[in-house]
């Protein structure tokens, strides 16, 4: 796995940042080292870096971490710029430059705007600059916010294609842990699939007084990657010569590798992770069958209901009778013609809608992706 690997995003907590023994300058520049070291290996490198509040909070002297959000907001406005001007001194010593991209879950919604944000990171990419991604902490409020950078180094892994995506943090990668067992057992070195014992034994596992993220978001980022068809490590980076170890291909935290390797196109992955559904497509039985194990296209016939209005192209939800979330999709028809023809056959929907041009589909295969934990 490691041989193909050619593109990384390198995520790192804001407790390796701030935490330890040395200032936060000399943990940068030993990090951007360590980064370098990668692209001279002929990598390209991503990195997606906490740190804001926390930086914040040192250069205002707050003890606690701001339980308001516009102190959480203002703290991450101070801390941004000490932590992107760390990074420039650090990377302009070693003969390159830092790029900064604030990001909220609304820049990556949108396909255009999607569209923008890659381009942006294959330019700095194609010419040489690292680029540095954080959450926009100052604006990134209540439905627009991604919520921790675990989720965030992810979506950027998916969004340009990378090979790998690297997570350092505090501990050395995911324990087991056995619900009758207090505490963790052995390292899990390689998972080859997120099953829901795996999501069980993340759980709990979050926070602290600087971090956001625990392992359970650590382990839904490792599910969005395998579908990607990339691989993620959870790693110890208390020391970032890690890197190297990582890259070759050392015993050292987990490793989140799909064995069949499927890979979406680069379509379906913004689908499946990024689009905003406009509505609800409810589907009955026959359909989840036909969608979920038989690889169909979404018909009108097992169509039971339609949440939500919506036109023609917008992205829905497929869900069964229950609410469990089937498949993303770009629907053919708006919802106030779905309304007319679910629940019918493909034959009559001349007859109910007039005109001559009509679709077989509801959703055809190529523009759906299953989206259901469970799958
Ligand atoms: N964006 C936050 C910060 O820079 C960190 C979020 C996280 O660590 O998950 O402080």
């Amino acid at each position: 796995m490691l041989k193909g690997v050619r593109r990384v995003v390198v995520k790192v907590g804001t407790q390796l940042l701030m935490g330890g023994k040395t200032g936060s300058e000399e943990r940068v520049a030993e990090l951007v080292a360590a980064l370098a070291g990668l692209r001279r290996r002929g990598l390209e490198v991503i990195l997606v870096t906490s740190g804001a509040i926390g930086a914040g909070m040192r250069i205002l002297g707050t003890a606690k971490r701001p339980s308001h959000i516009p102190g959480l907001q203002a703290h991450a406005a101070v801390g941004q710029c000490r932590l992107m001007s760390l990074y420039e001194t650090a990377c302009a010593k070693l003969g390159f430059h830092a790029g900064q991209l604030l990001l909220t879950a609304a820049d990556v919604r949108d396909r255009d705007r999607y569209l923008n944000v890659m381009h942006c990171l294959h330019e700095m990419l194609q010419t040489g600059i690292l680029p540095v991604i954080n959450e926009n902490d100052s604006v990134s409020v209540d439905e627009i916010q991604f919520g921790n950078n675990d989720t965030l180094a992810a979506l950027v892994g998916s969004m340009c294609n990378a090979d790998l995506v690297i997570l350092l943090t505090t501990i050395d990668g995911m324990h087991e842990r056995l619900p009758e067992a207090a505490g963790f057992g052995r390292r899990l070195s390689v998972v080859p699939a997120v099953t829901p014992r795996l999501r069980q034994m993340a759980m709990g596992t979050d926070g602290n007084a600087l971090s956001v993220g625990g392992m359970i978001t650590k382990v839904h980022a490792a599910e969005m990657l395998m579908k990607s068809g990339a691989a993620m490590w959870i790693a110890c980076g208390r020391d970032f010569a890690v890197l190297n170890d990582i890259l070759k291909g050392a015993d050292v935290g987990s490793l989140f590798v799909a064995a069949d390797g499927a890979r979406l196109n680069a379509q379906k992955r913004f689908l499946a992770f990024f689009s905003k559904p406009a509505g609800d497509v409810v589907v009955d039985a026959g359909a989840e069958k036909a969608l979920v194990a038989q690889g169909r296209s979404l018909l009108p016939s097992g169509i039971t209901a339609v949440l939500g209005s919506f036109k023609r192209g917008a992205t829905v939800r497929v869900v069964n009778a229950s609410g469990l979330e089937l498949a993303k999709g770009v629907t053919n028809y708006d919802s106030a013609e779905l309304a007319l023809i679910r629940g019918r056959n493909t034959h009559e929907i001349p007859g109910l809608l007039g005109g001559e041009h009509h679709y077989e589909e509801v959703i055809h295969r190529d523009h759906l992706v299953l989206t259901s934990a469970e799958g």
